[in-house]
């Protein structure tokens, strides 16, 4: 894996994290303000291009380096780690499942940082289930007309291009085949940026309701060659996404750890650094242990992601590794920062100290681009497949026939 590696970008990343994004931290936390001074650094560092494709102006140093960057902002500010990440998530579906046209108008702008962009699938109505989607997508002429409205948009406002999923084909509501992607551009008539959250975590970015009425966008903007494909590039976009949550967990991870060992090596009690407590001392090995176990599983997953861009027979693995890196690290997260706000006592509890904000910040990353409930599902199904190429230890299990009385087993028959 080291490899694929770049150290450079990770020192990069680092350096943006400590000049910039720590100092500011707090103050966006408080006032739920975008950190457009951070923005300003990210794209000057160049870090906004990290996963764009080379041919479409960006560095194409695909998923294991998008995560270095967002696990080192994080370390800093889990709501800048998104912040930063959601630019992916919502450049994916053009990446993935744009034409050559399209790339070439969308993409460099958002390499050169003059552009955001987010991803707008989920509604009220449809969370984890997202092939529900209620806003249509009514083809009329030369133009797509939405109708619609999208619930938690990460970015929403700030952002410049909407990635939005709808529904094309009205006869197949509820079924993958029904839905289609396009490209809204932020000022296209009847689209408007409505509600803003108030949030418990990742602050610094806006989470906004958007509206559709009547809103036209050329066909042109259609993702693809035809209709009916924007299901598979939002499942593929949150495949590639996933490592980048799991990063933004693992910084936030290292970042509250990284405060509660010192904290507990200056802190005295009974006589002695609290870190001489084999409770607290025990505490911390096995934050420390848990972190880089998570750790592991994220680059390796990352690099699964890579792999299978260039070796689709690998997409299956991909899939089943990115829905367990996101679900050990997030898990993981919410342990450690949990923790880490427990080894600093009541000081923990205060907002006058940065650590109480990574247990805030961390718990979003169980819940969005597919709850923790939906990744064991999506690892469970993946068990149960490959359960089915284990025949050959049927000899050594207890046979079925041994279970059942033969009386049913001729009932049966
Ligand atoms: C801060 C924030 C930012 C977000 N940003 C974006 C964004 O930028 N773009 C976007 O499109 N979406 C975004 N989302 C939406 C996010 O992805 C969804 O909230 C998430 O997928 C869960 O959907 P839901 O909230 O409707 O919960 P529901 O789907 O209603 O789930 C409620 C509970 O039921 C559980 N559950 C549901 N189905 C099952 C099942 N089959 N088996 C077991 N348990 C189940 C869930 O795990 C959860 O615990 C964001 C959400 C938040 C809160």
């Amino acid at each position: 894996m080291l490899d694929k590696i770049n150290f450079e970008i990770k020192e990069r990343a680092r350096a943006v994290a400590e000049e910039v994004v720590r100092p500011l931290a707090s103050e966006h936390d408080k006032k739920q303000e975008y950190p457009w001074k951070v923005k300003e650094a990210l794209a000057e560092s160049g870090l906004l291009k990290t996963w764009i494709p080379k041919e479409y102006g960006g560095d194409g140093l695909g998923s294991v380096n998008l995560c270095l960057v967002v696990e080192e902002l994080s370390r800093a500010c889990g709501g800048v780690g998104v912040m930063f990440a959601v630019n992916a998530l919502g450049s994916y579906p053009i990446i993935l499942g744009g034409r050559q046209d399209q790339k070439e108008k969308w993409l460099p702008k958002i390499a050169n940082g003059e552009k955001l962009i987010s991803f707008a699938l989920s509604e009220k109505l449809a969370g984890s289930n997202a092939s529900d989607l209620k806003t249509l997508i009514s083809k009329k002429g030369e133009e797509y007309i939405i109708n619609g409205d999208k619930k938690w948009n990460t970015n929403g406002g700030v952002a410049h291009y909407y990635s939005v999923f709808g529904v094309t084909n009205p006869n197949q509501v509820g079924k993958p085949s029904a839905i289609s992607a396009v490209i809204v551009e932020k000022g296209t008539d009847g689209f408007e940026i409505g509600k803003e959250e108030d949030k418990m975590g990742i602050r610094c970015v806006p989470v906004r309701e958007l509206y559709f009425r009547n809103c036209s966008v050329p066909e042109w903007n259609l993702l693809g060659e035809s209709e009916g494909k924007g299901f598979k590039i939002a499942m593929e976009t949150l495949d590639h996404a996933r490592p980048g949550v799991a990063a933004q967990a693992l910084g936030c991870a290292q970042g509250a750890f990284e405060y509660a060992s010192r904290f507990a090596s200056r802190r005295r009690q009974f006589g002695q650094p609290i870190q001489n407590h084999q409770a607290i001392g025990f505490l911390l090995a096995d934050m420390s242990t848990r972190i880089e176990a998570a750790r592991q599983l994220v680059y390796e997953s990352a690099r699964m992601i890579d792999a299978a861009d260039k070796d689709p027979s690998l997409k299956a693995k991909a899939n089943k590794m990115a829905a367990q890196g996101k679900l050990f690290a997030t898990d993981t997260a919410m342990w450690v920062t949990t923790e880490a706000v427990q080894i600093f006592g009541g000081y923990g509890f205060m907002k006058d100290y940065p650590v109480e904000k990574y247990m805030r910040d961390a718990k979003i990353t169980q819940i969005y681009e597919g709850t923790n409930q939906i990744q064991r599902l999506v690892v469970s199904r993946h068990v149960a497949r490959e359960a089915t190429s284990l025949k050959f230890l049927d000899q050594f299990i207890p046979s079925i026939d041994q279970w059942i009385p033969d009386e049913l087993l001729k009932e049966g028959s």
